[in-house]
């Protein structure tokens, strides 16, 4: 028996006894269903994941449906689960399905890797857990399991860690049964071989497993290596009137695209030249700074809250897009994760 074989019979002969099988989207699986899956998945925890993907897919049971949404209707139900790169490109993506393929997600690997917020890992994972299709793939979970396994050494950002990877999963993956496989290795990932404190004495693949025969868990995979994230830093302004905050809708493009949001400045004098009318109006009140971390930077927030007696239209500076957003019944758009923190400290203030 091959090594592959052996590697890849143990992984599916413990999912079959341990595995999750009944996840919303393993039962009736179809490439749209993995796909939504799949997207929520990235960077987020199953238990998290689950309401978010029931409440979607009660709204867009098809693709079409999603396609045809407006986009405040797919960000306002991506609201809390971040990343909203991946909610934009979820909704573009079924507009092209829509236009280029009837509405039918496309079942070439190809094609499917065409598409906008698509990646080889997330191609091969619908293709493959939806239709068995012999695709190897390498998401986080696939990526420590192997790196453990076989103590690939590197970060794997690094183009050559990577690569090194891509080779070692497409050997190991079964051209029958990749479905089952793959659906495995994530399990295996999530579970026994996790971040913080892999279950090695019951792992199916323990006796191969060199970081565990070497006493090495720990060390796998190796982390990225360390620099200095640069600070920016904004103000934010609050401005709350009978019940209600106005927000601004953000420009398509950029941090928190087309999400709404509260007014900025770049400084204290800047917000106070800009809105001393509403200052006279109102009762203006520093909140707790907080700070909110991107991919590449820390942006330092410092908000302050200003209560009018009464909504004052057209206050907005600029020609920006904006709302009274009503506080006890919410509004369906998307909320930036900023706003959601700040919202929540008027409501405590
Ligand atoms: S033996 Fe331990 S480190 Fe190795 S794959 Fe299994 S759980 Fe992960």
């Amino acid at each position: 028996m091959s090594s592959q074989n052996t590697f890849s019979k143990k992984i599916i002969s413990w999912y079959q006894e341990h595995g999750r099988k009944t996840l919303p989207w393993q039962l009736d699986k179809t490439p749209y269903r993995v796909w939504i899956s799949e997207v929520m998945l990235q960077q987020t925890q199953v238990a998290t994941v689950i309401p978010y993907y029931q409440r979607f897919m009660e709204q867009f049971p098809t693709i079409t449906d999603l396609a045809n949404a407006p986009t405040d209707q797919v960000l306002h139900l991506w609201t809390g689960l971040g990343y909203y790169a991946r909610a934009r490109n979820l909704h573009k993506t079924a507009q092209i399905v829509r236009d280029q393929y009837h509405g039918e997600f496309p079942t070439h690997f190809d094609q499917v890797l065409d598409l906008p917020g698509i990646g080889r890992s997330t191609a091969g994972a619908v293709l493959s857990l939806s239709l068995n299709q012999p695709h190897a793939i390498l998401d986080g979970n696939v990526k420590r399991v192997l790196t453990r396994h076989y103590a690939i050494e590197g970060w794997y950002g690094v183009s050559k860690v990577e690569k090194k990877l891509w080779q070692v999963s497409t050997e190991l993956t079964p051209l029958t049964n990749t479905s089952e496989y793959n659906q495995a290795m994530m399990d295996l990932g999530a579970s026994l071989c996790s971040r913080s404190k892999p279950q090695c004495p019951v792992c199916p693949v323990m006796e191969t497993c060199v970081a565990f025969k070497e006493e090495r868990t720990k060390e796998f995979p190796n982390s990225k290596p360390k620099k200095v994230t640069p600070v920016k830093s904004t103000i934010m302004l609050i401005i709350e009137a009978e019940g209600k905050v106005h927000l601004i809708k953000r420009p398509p493009t950029g941090i928190w695209g087309s999400l709404h949001c509260f007014p900025e400045f770049e400084s204290l004098e800047i917000m106070e030249n800009s809105v001393e009318h509403l200052i006279a109006q109102g009762e203006l009140k520093a909140l707790t700074p907080l700070r909110h971390t991107f991919s590449h930077y820390h942006l330092d927030i410092t908000p302050y809250h200003l209560k009018l007696p009464r909504i004052i239209d057209n206050i907005v500076m600029e020609s920006q897009q904006a709302l009274w957003y009503n506080l006890a019944a919410g509004q369906q758009v998307g909320l930036a994760s900023v706003t959601q923190s700040l919202l929540q400290q008027i409501n405590h203030s």
